[in-house]
């Protein structure tokens, strides 16, 4: 299975798409951990996205387009992966389409975490991660805003909503059953 995990920052998908990837047996690639790996290694690709993922802001899409490719070049990827915060952009869509038709494969379906704001920042704040001060939260709840949820209009019939409030327990058995697992 080929899916997408959309939402907010702090709408759980990370959570999530660990449970999602065990029971779907697809690995789960997040771009937010492949950069903080990077980071905490010291490449270059980690300095160079490091001032970005703190100021809350997006790293340049050539970055981080090919750290994607890569990553889905990895065997393990070849029959299926869960993509956690790529893409965030309609462009960055555009870039993974392309990515896949070239392997003449497609996306099953875009799970779209849907969380209120409120939810949002009050688990950002208690997870604590560096790049979760109330400035940088703020500047990513607008990016999201501004830049990563057309791709709901964008991908249209792909998306499949899950009420992404509740328990973690609650939220994985929608997305299952939502995917009719
Ligand atoms: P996340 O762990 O998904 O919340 O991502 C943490 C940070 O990594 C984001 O705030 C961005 O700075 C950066 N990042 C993650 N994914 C992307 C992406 N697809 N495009 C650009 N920047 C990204």
């Amino acid at each position: 299975m080929r899916l997408v995990l959309l939402g907010p920052p702090g709408a759980g998908k990370g959570t999530q798409a660990a449970l999602l990837s065990e029971k779907l047996n697809v690995p789960h690639i997040s771009t937010g951990d492949l950069f903080r790996a990077n980071i905490g290694e010291g490449t270059p690709l980690g300095v160079e996205a490091k001032q970005y993922i703190d100021a809350g802001k997006l790293v340049p899409t050539d970055v981080t387009a090919r750290m994607v490719k890569s990553r889905l070049a990895e065997a393990d990827a070849a029959q299926g992966f869960l993509l956690d915060g790529f893409p965030r952009t309609v462009e960055q869509a555009e870039i993974l389409k392309t990515l896949l038709e070239e392997n003449s494969q497609q996306l099953d379906g875009v799970l779209n975490f849907k969380v209120s704001e409120d939810v949002v920042v009050e688990r950002m704040l208690a997870r604590g991660r560096a790049d979760d001060n109330e400035e940088t939260i703020r500047t990513r709840l607008a990016v999201y805003r501004d830049e990563t949820s057309p791709l709901i209009d964008h991908y249209g019939e792909k998306i499949i909503n899950v009420e992404a409030e509740g328990t973690v327990e609650e939220i994985n058995a929608r997305a299952l059953n939502s995917l009719g697992k």
